[in-house]
């Protein structure tokens, strides 16, 4: 009897150790690319761990992490104005809280918040994040933590991440890390390093757990899909090294998203960036052969000059993009498009501009991410290139290609007007609180009326009216492949 109360005992005290454990509060931010958001979700889990909570309310927040993105300059201004948000509160209402920086800005320039301008606490680069609970004790001790080390193997691959802000529907899955490409605008691979894939059976396992909780979809993501190349582990540049047994196991992208796509029949698949130069035609062919992977590719492409493409170091031509593209719409003609296009790239004449011009309009893409150029320090065309279109012409350019895109898209979505299309219900419209929004397999967003339908569910939209970026309709039942005839 004495040793039953006792355990109770030591039961309670556990259970307030925990409880007292798990009062601290994250408040986690993330801006950029589809991988920081991933990423956050990892950084939650491993302090999860070390009892931290998240809160959305950044004045009860104990420590406070941002995840950054350098991509461009505009992308770094804007963390820089959320550093002096942290420190106006620190100063004003939460004293004792920590402040960290995470991801590209804080690979980027290191040292530079600790030592120049002593407005955080902790810098952790994207291959550093296991570090964090020893970099904290570090700041508990009074002094600055530092890791910015890149790695060779990590993935984050045995970590279950914490999804964050969740619909409970889509979730991203980490399928690689860093990028080999080196293309002369792009920051990349200085701040998330060389290229690595994850072992596909965790990813399996991930993919399986969300399935459980009654996820809906997943995007495979990485800055670089295509390359993927499983291994056994270790960078994608060492793969020649590899033994002969390890190359002849070796997984590449095909055939993981077609175990991912077979082990999880009712799941929908994505996958996110696409590389044109490493995008190969059993990618597309096992697109085709799977349902459940959905009938849109992200096809950043940059120009529409080989010139220019040549400059930037992607390794094709304007004509052998155009091959890649009319495979692709032979193989899988109700295929959605979407490219990144950059403007104002060094020396970029008219001609060249006419050329992007000219490929948007060949390829008929249905969205776009356009940017101008901005010069990133440390890439091969900070270094040896001179930044010499000035930034009205960069933004008249953007503007141009804005334009045609927009024009298109709009064209492109009236091929759905009366036509009924399964979407997978997301979220309440932002617009109107009786409507559901989702998305269909080529990722365009429609919005219909909720009925008695329910987040999660696939159901079959009449669609009523095209906008420019939307398609508003009515369900007209469930959509039956996924109910009834799964593979
Ligand atoms: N891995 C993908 C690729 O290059 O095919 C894209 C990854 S990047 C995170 C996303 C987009 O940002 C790029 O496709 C490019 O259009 C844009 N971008 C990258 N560096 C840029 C720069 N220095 N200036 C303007 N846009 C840039």
């Amino acid at each position: 009897m004495e040793k039953i109360i006792d355990e109770h005992k030591q039961g309670e005290a556990l259970t307030l150790e925990r409880k007292l454990e798990n009062s601290k509060k994250l408040f986690i931010e993330s801006y950029g690319c589809q991988m920081n958001f991933a990423d956050s979700e990892v950084v939650a889990s491993i302090l999860a761990n070390e009892g931290y909570n998240t809160t959305q309310n950044l004045e009860e927040a104990d420590l406070v992490l941002v995840n950054t993105c350098s991509i461009r300059e505009k992308a770094e201004v804007t963390v820089r104005k959320r550093l002096e948000k942290y420190q106006a509160v620190k100063r004003k209402r939460n004293p004792t809280m920590k402040v960290g920086v995470l991801g590209c800005m804080a690979e980027r320039l290191k040292s530079k918040f600790l030592e120049e301008e002593k407005i955080v606490d902790l810098v952790v680069g994207p291959d550093a994040y296991k570090d964090i609970p020893n970099l904290l004790s570090e700041v508990e001790e009074g002094r600055d933590a530092v890791n910015v080390i890149l790695s060779k193997e990590e993935t984050y691959g045995d970590i279950s991440p914490v999804r964050l802000q969740t619909n409970g529907v889509t979730a991203f899955v980490s399928i690689t890390r860093g990028c080999d490409n080196m293309c002369t605008f792009c920051v990349v691979p200085f701040t998330r390093g060389r290229e690595r894939s994850r072992d596909p059976q965790s990813i399996l396992e991930e993919v399986q757990d969300l399935a459980n909780r009654g996820f809906k979809e997943i995007t495979l993501l990485g800055q670089n899909v295509d390359s993927y190349l499983w291994y056994g582990g270790g960078l994608k540049k060492d793969f020649d090294k590899a033994s002969e047994m390890a190359k002849a196991t070796a997984v590449n992208f095909a055939q993981l998203m077609d175990m991912v796509a077979r082990a999880q029949p009712k799941m929908r698949i994505r996958f996110s960036t696409s590389n044109p130069q490493d995008m190969t035609l059993d990618v597309i062919e096992v697109m085709a052969s799977h349902k459940n992977i959905c009938n849109y590719i992200h096809l950043p492409v940059q120009s529409g000059s080989d010139r220019i493409l040549k400059l930037m170091n992607r390794q094709h031509t304007v004509a052998e993009y155009k091959t890649l593209i009319d495979n692709i719409k032979n193989l899988i003609p109700d295929i959605g498009i979407s490219q990144d296009m950059i403007t104002g790239f060094p020396t970029e004449t008219e001609e060249d501009h006419q050329g992007t011009l000219d490929l948007i309009d060949y390829v008929k893409y249905d969205y776009g991410f356009m940017f101008y150029y901005s010069e990133r320090p440390g890439t091969l065309a900070e270094r040896k290139m001179e930044d010499d279109i000035p930034l009205e012409i960069k933004k008249r350019r953007l503007q141009d290609v804005i334009d045609l895109q927009r024009e298109i898209s709009r064209k492109n979505l009236l091929r759905y007007q009366d036509q009924t299309i399964e979407v997978l219900i997301e979220k309440e419209s932002k617009k109107n609180k009786d409507e559901w929004s989702g998305r269909n397999d080529q990722n365009v967003v429609a919005v219909f009326p909720k009925g008695d339908y329910k987040v999660g569910e696939f159901v079959n939209v009449k669609v009523n009216e095209c906008t420019t970026g939307t398609l508003i309709g009515e369900a007209v039942g469930y959509a039956d492949y996924w109910y009834n005839n799964v593979d």
